[in-house]
């Protein structure tokens, strides 16, 4: 859903999509569930002086679905409920000088940009999606990840690279080792 800041200077608009899987492009995270959101845009007029007012477009309510991700150490599929409240604000791109964009603070993460006549309703969710995710995500704090040597789920099975394959420093430690023992 396209939202168009001359509609929005008409009035302001309410959505309720439901975006299937497989309609959006998140890389490596995928939809499980169709994702449901609701909420509303707005116009907000920012007045920067006399005769410099800035339209912004002000997104408010809420996304849910689930997605999977993979674990950062045994890469098996990782299930995530993405349940988000959102309030953003999106200012018209180059209304703010260079500098100043590359100094929002943190407190101002939540404002984006808008390109031309408006903005795509999906792009905004796909990102709170992304943003609510974390980084480097486990399938639980204890995995084991894969073996460096032999690539098997750990998880799962256990191989022998610990006892044929030592770590190279340890093995140097066993040489001198073995040199004073003679
Ligand atoms: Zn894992
Ligand atoms: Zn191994």
């Amino acid at each position: 859903m396209f939202i168009k800041i001359k509609d929005l200077e008409l009035r302001k608009m309410e959505f309720d999509e439901t975006l299937l899987p497989g309609t959006m492009d998140l890389g490596e995270v995928k939809l499980k569930v169709p994702l449901r959101a609701t909420g509303r845009a707005e116009l907000v007029r920012e007045s920067r002086g006399p005769r410099n007012i800035v339209e912004d477009i002000r997104l408010v309510g809420n996304l849910s679905t689930r997605v999977e991700t993979r674990c950062a150490r045994c890469l098996e599929p990782v299930d995530n409920t993405v349940a988000e409240d959102f309030d953003l604000i999106y200012r018209p791109q180059g209304v703010d000088t260079k500098g100043e964009e590359a100094s929002i603070s943190k407190a101002e993460t939540e404002i984006g940009y808008y390109q031309g006549e408006g903005l795509l309703l999906e792009d905004a969710l796909k990102e709170q999606i992304l943003l609510a995710l974390p980084a480097k995500q486990v399938c639980r704090p204890e995995c084991k990840g894969l073996c460096p040597h032999c690539g098997r789920n750990l998880n799962q099975e256990t191989c022998s690279c610990a006892t044929t394959a030592p770590e190279p420093r340890w093995a140097a430690l066993e040489d001198i080792r073995k040199k004073l023992e003679r």
